[in-house]
């Protein structure tokens, strides 16, 4: 059976951005492919290695939020990438594979570190600027065929087909070149109109937010600068609420379209219809969210067993790479 494997970082909860970039997908994928979901605590700890407890904890957060939106763990395997070594070790003998120059023209790495200037001033670390290095171990570790992402991570799947083409071509046929898989909602843009709605970034509508806080939220979400009143006419194609309005309720967009434009409709109902719209679609989620925060244990149990799993295949394809670079000893 053809494989799926993405990842998370445990930096913090999951967003809109996660569920219509990537979660729902990856749910709708595992009827149909083997899938694999990582929970990315070593590369979370590339920016965030001085608030290791932060990592710790969000890591059974993250298995909430991924679990809550439709990854069933009967059918599919979610694991801790710390817990499967043979993905560090790979991450080593790919390094030798990318050049440091390469890395520093990754564009999401490049927005990455400009956004982290507190964190990292004038000289990125290596770990950092590596991290795609990383993320083709996490990869290919499972011969994974699909990788299901928001199109922020095009570069990074780039730069593992690069890897994977290379290590092929010196060390014989060995590895699998994965695709990627992107939807038309790739990219949910911020609560403040940013490209990209990130969990670090202070911009987010979360999964697990009350209904009040996502009321709250959206009420101070950036509209047309240029529609000041009722009556004025308004740029759905600016307009970060209307981007949520096709989220949440497609079925409304062109007639939300026509009363913007026209200027009848205002920018407050607007939002508090959004709002409603967002707080009905995610109350099931929420509610199954609940159900998993009071079985810590079982949760944790899931991981642990995804986990056992997820390593058995790490372990054979390091056996696989070993054996090609004459490091086959034992
Ligand atoms: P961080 O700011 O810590 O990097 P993040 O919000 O970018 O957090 P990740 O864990 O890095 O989240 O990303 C997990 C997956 O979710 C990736 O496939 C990424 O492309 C996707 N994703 C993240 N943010 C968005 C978004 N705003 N729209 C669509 N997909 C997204
Ligand atoms: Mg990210």
């Amino acid at each position: 059976m053809r494989r799926v494997l993405t990842g998370i970082r445990p930096t913090g909860h999951l967003h809109v951005g996660h569920y219509f970039g990537m979660l729902r997908q990856t749910a709708e994928l595992q009827d149909h492919f083997e899938t694999f979901v990582m929970i990315a605590d070593v590369q979370a700890l590339t920016d965030n290695f001085h608030q290791p407890q932060k990592v710790r904890a969000m890591v059974l957060e993250v298995a909430y939020d991924v679990i809550a939106s439709g990854l069933d763990p009967r059918r599919s395997t979610l694991f801790i990438q710390s817990l499967i070594p043979e993905i560090a070790e790979l991450t080593v003998f790919y390094g030798n594979l990318v050049t440091v120059a390469r890395l520093q023209q990754n564009p999401t790495v490049k927005t990455e570190i400009a956004q982290k200037r507190a964190l990292f001033g004038d000289s990125v670390t290596y770990g950092f600027l590596g991290y795609p290095v990383s993320q083709a171990a996490d990869i290919t570790a499972f011969d994974a065929d699909l990788v299901p992402v928001g199109d922020d991570q095009l570069p990074q799947l780039e730069q593992t087909r690069e890897i994977v083409r290379r290590f092929n071509r010196i060390y014989g046929p060995t590895l699998k070149e994965p695709q990627a898989r992107v939807l038309d909602t790739a990219r949910v843009r911020g609560l403040d109109g940013d490209a990209k709605m990130g969990k670090s970034l202070g911009n987010a509508l979360f999964l697990c937010d009350p209904p009040e806080q996502t009321a709250r939220k959206v009420a101070g979400a950036l509209t047309d600068p240029q529609k000041q009143r009722l009556g004025d006419p308004g740029r759905p194609e600016v307009c970060t609420v209307f981007e949520y309005h096709g989220l949440f309720s497609r079925e409304k967009l062109a007639s939300i379209a026509t009363e913007c434009r026209s200027g009848a409709r205002g920018c407050v109902a607007c939002k508090r219809e959004l709002a409603g719209g967002a707080n009905a679609f995610l109350g099931p989620l929420r509610a199954r969210r609940a159900e998993l925060e009071a079985r810590p244990g079982e949760v944790l149990e899931i991981l642990m067993e995804g986990t056992r799993k997820a390593r058995a295949v790490a372990r054979g394809v390091l056996a696989r790479v070993k054996e090609r670079m004459h490091l086959d000893y034992l």
